[in-house]
């Protein structure tokens, strides 16, 4: 892998700063994102947890929304994680009404969907292509209904995907920037290395 690529986090809401950290780690330049003008510098975008709902206020607000979705209709690479992931699906469940779409990945995603009971746990996870399990937080995290053909799904749990990938898309329903281990960010710097 060359050095070269510039990753950015969005930081208009949520767990922006482990997703900073994680990627300090690897081999790329990093970015916080917070206007339309700071999408040129980078070559990918990391989408974080935190409230969807607010996050989609704040992409409509800043303009960032808009023009994410043009790059990322583009080919833009993206990773989104927990909220991250349901602003990336094409179809929401139990959305708010107004709340927008990035239309990034043919996934239609429940918020919420593991409900009350069971809305935040933790739990050993096999992903592709790793050798060891991955110790996977979920928090109040979404559940993907649908999924079209070529969404590529590289762990489930309970028979549900946790990790997709559909070309340069990458999207958890976990948060992998939460525990010391950086393998899934890899994979997403190995995604915008290639693309
Ligand atoms: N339930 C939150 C939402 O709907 C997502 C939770 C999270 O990102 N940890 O946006």
């Amino acid at each position: 892998m060359n050095a070269q690529a510039t990753i950015g986090v969005l930081a208009l809401q949520g767990a922006f700063d482990a997703h900073v950290q994680h990627l300090n780690a690897l081999d790329v330049d990093v970015r916080l994102i917070k206007t339309e003008a700071d999408l040129e510098e980078i070559d990918g975008l990391v989408i974080p947890g935190g409230e969807s709902t607010t996050m989609s206020n704040l992409l409509v607000a800043s303009g960032l929304g808009k023009t994410l979705t043009q790059k990322i209709d583009n080919g833009f690479p993206v990773f989104g994680t927990c909220a991250g992931m349901i602003m990336m699906a094409n179809s929401i469940v139990d959305g708010r009404p107004d709340q927008i779409v990035l239309n990034a990945m043919d996934i239609q995603v429940r918020r919420n969907g593991y409900g009350r009971q069971n809305d935040s746990f933790e739990q050993d996870i096999d992903i592709a292509s790793f050798d060891v399990p991955f110790h996977a937080l979920f928090i109040r995290a979404p559940i993907i209904e649908k999924l079209a053909n070529d969404v590529e799904v590289l762990s489930t749990v309970n028979g549900h995907p946790v990790l997709v990938r559909q070309g340069s898309a990458l999207a958890s329903s976990f948060h992998p920037e939460l525990v010391a281990d950086f393998r899934v960010h890899e994979i997403f710097v190995s995604v915008v290395k290639s693309s």
